[in-house]
């Protein structure tokens, strides 16, 4: 069998047409196959992803990888262990892992997957193109066929450990990710960083389609309904994959339209409806309410306290003043309301406290207390946090 080169005209990480020549040409060595294979590179003008000019097709490709018996031990190695332990260092930062369903695609001999059943009781399946790899992976103990799973394919974490590199149809690939994940569910990657050229950076290699960096990464699964939610780089010269640089992502599936599409400006104005109005509405009707008629006083003299004067009904209530513990401001008049040391609170006795700052909130609650007062006290944090309850 022989490639069905097709040109590769546009990026597949950004979709610009703007790609250029890199004047790049490796011929490939195929022992598996005993064939020599020429490989040009290109670059995209726009997002830097480096990517093989001519795509040799899925057909070679699948045959090249059948013809392909790779090294599995079924022992992880100390070397592989240690790639665990860091990768799952990331990993268990940003991700739980305790007991949920974990699967990898290109699972290899399943070393990773192991540590995930043994260290976090994770119920663990593998996807392995070949034959003899899921035989491999089959034997492990606490290591389950993700083909066999007869329920509902749905797992909370999938995992691409130097598995994008290979993919040709990225955006079908990622498509497909995203319908086997549970609701909450993550994705982690790592692939070779090709964010600098430098020593660090990977050799060119024939299975290496896509050569990403970090940006190109982060917009790629941008485009294709994912947030990155977690990014890390490492260089390791003992990693059993590589001993360049090479970049973890954690990321997650995201309802926002992707760049580029107007129906950005309307997801943002609904979530600022909640986020940044629902709490002066909610200042409304508490003054409509239980705070009908009771003194207010506000805390501290900042901004988010002038947007409430501004923006709500409060500069029609009884509000006693503006409370901070900055001598600079006690004193002055601020919107027609004099600013006080916090002491003044102790003899005015407001029946209501109105925290208009989402930092220090333990603190200043805590010097009420020193204080002694009885006033209800309530936070802008929590009347924005109850906005998004009701909404
Ligand atoms: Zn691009």
């Amino acid at each position: 069998m022989n490639p069905t080169f097709s040109r590769v005209a546009h990026c597949r990480v950004c979709n610009s047409k703007r790609v250029l020549d890199l004047g790049v040409r490796r011929n490939y060595y195929l022992a598996n196959l005993d064939q020599t294979v020429p490989v040009s590179y290109a670059i995209c003008q726009d997002c830097h992803f480096i990517f093989q000019g001519e795509y040799v097709g899925d057909e070679y490709l699948n045959h090249y990888y059948r013809q392909s018996p790779m090294l599995r031990r079924k022992e992880a190695t100390a070397f592989e262990k240690d790639q665990n332990e860091r990768q799952c260092e990331f990993l268990a930062r940003h991700v739980a892992l305790k007991d949920h369903k974990v699967l990898e695609i290109g699972a290899h001999a399943g070393a990773f997957l192991c540590h995930l059943y043994q260290r976090f009781g994770c119920t663990a399946y593998f996807e392995e193109l070949s034959d003899e790899a899921r035989a491999v992976l089959a034997s492990q103990e606490g290591l389950h066929d993700f083909r066999a799973l007869e329920d509902e394919k749905k797992v909370d974490v999938v995992i691409l450990r130097h598995v994008l590199e290979h993919i040709f149809d990225l955006e079908s690939f990622l498509n497909y990710v995203r319908s086997i994940l549970a609701d909450g569910g993550s994705l982690f990657i790592e692939v070779p960083d090709w964010t600098h050229f430098d020593a660090h950076t990977d050799p060119f290699i024939f299975e290496h389609l896509n050569q990403f960096n970090t940006a190109g990464l982060v917009h790629l699964l941008r485009r294709t309904g994912w947030q990155t939610e977690a990014l890390e780089k490492s260089i390791h010269p003992d990693d059993p994959a590589t001993p360049n640089r090479v970049q973890r992502i954690v990321a997650r599936p995201t309802s926002l339209p992707p760049p580029g599409d107007a129906a950005i400006a309307d997801s943002f104005r609904a979530f600022a409806a909640v986020q940044y109005d629902g709490w002066k509405t909610a200042i409304n009707n508490l003054l409509a309410g239980e705070a009908a008629g009771k003194s207010i006083a506000l805390y501290p003299a900042s901004h988010l306290t002038f947007e409430a004067l501004t923006e709500s009904r409060l500069g029609q209530a009884k509000v006693l003043g503006m409370f901070d513990i900055d001598a600079k401001k006690q004193g002055r008049e601020i919107l027609g309301l004099k600013v006080y040391p916090p002491e003044e609170l102790k003899v005015q006795q407001p029946d209501f406290i109105l925290i208009f700052t989402m930092g220090y909130e333990r603190e200043i609650r805590e010097s009420f207390a020193a204080l002694g007062l009885t006033s209800r006290v309530i936070s802008i944090t929590e009347l924005v946090s109850n906005s998004w309850g009701s909404a």
